[in-house]
């Protein structure tokens, strides 16, 4: 059986993430920082709830100290959970809201996969998913013909394209782990203003955040990838 825990969970791409894995018989994990969403989200998919606020080190340390008593190990890690600190433009930015969105984005990514690292040494087979974005990709922010060139979203898409070079770091300092980033493409979740805001579904846009959580031994580590393909950095 593979475990597995998402943070970030208990909607959104996470969740449907969580559904997706649950149904391919993974033991999984719904981290969540609200432990009455949490459990709700756990409940509806058959899957365990850990309360994992990927800002605070303790909730992070606790979290693992849960599915190591619970599974001994874990197979794969999504690094899921993300803020998006505000609207587009350069209004209202400000130095310790530019901290909160990094701390949940980026250091988020490195405080849980830090605390998973001694179990995920215990896999056969570790795998870990960075959920990154297209407006952390150079190439996509800069090509004319792309949406990501359009508005500029500041601290969010630095947040991001810190999260793409800990994708290439943990894939080069962890030999023998799968350390890929995914960009789920403009979805219809909360993040992005919700139902109606053009956003495809999490059911299809989840797609490649299975695919890479999925990954066999002999799949690709650092890479970049969409649900088309692989997506230059
Ligand atoms: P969402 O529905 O708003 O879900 C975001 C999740 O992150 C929620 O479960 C939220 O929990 C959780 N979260 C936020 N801060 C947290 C913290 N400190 N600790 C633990 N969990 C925390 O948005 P989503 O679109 O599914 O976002 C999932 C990921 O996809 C994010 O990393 C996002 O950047 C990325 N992404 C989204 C899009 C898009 O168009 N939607 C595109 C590219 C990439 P609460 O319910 O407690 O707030």
């Amino acid at each position: 059986m593979t475990v597995t825990l998402i943070t970030g969970a208990n909607k959104g791409l996470g969740y449907e993430t969580a559904r997706r894995l649950v149904a391919q018989g993974h033991t999984v994990y719904v981290g969540a920082r609200s432990t009455e969403r949490g459990e709700a989200a756990a409940g509806r998919l058959g899957a365990r709830f850990v309360r994992l606020d990927v800002t605070d080190d303790d909730s992070v340390r606790s979290a693992l100290n849960v599915i190591e008593e619970a599974e001994g190990r874990l197979d794969v890690l999504v690094n899921n959970a993300g803020t998006t600190g505000g609207p587009p433009g350069a209004e209202g930015i400000t130095g310790a809201g530019a901290l909160r969105v990094f701390d949940t984005n980026a250091i988020g990514v490195v405080r849980t996969t830090q605390a998973a690292l001694p179990l995920l040494r215990k896999s056969d087979n570790p795998v870990v998913v960075n959920v990154s974005s297209g407006l952390g990709s150079f190439w996509a922010v800069t090509n004319p013909g792309l949406m990501e060139s359009r508005d500029a979203y500041v601290v969010y898409a630095a947040s991001k394209a810190a999260v793409s070079m800990l994708t290439v770091q943990y894939a080069k300092a962890l030999p023998g782990f799968k350390v890929n980033a995914v960009e789920p493409g403009y979805t219809a979740t909360d993040l992005s203003g919700g139902p109606g805001n053009g956003g495809r579904p999490v059911e299809e846009n989840a797609e490649v955040i299975v695919r890479m959580a999925t990954l066999g031994p002999d799949g690709p580590t650092g890479t970049f990838q969409q649900n088309s393909g692989e997506l230059p950095w």
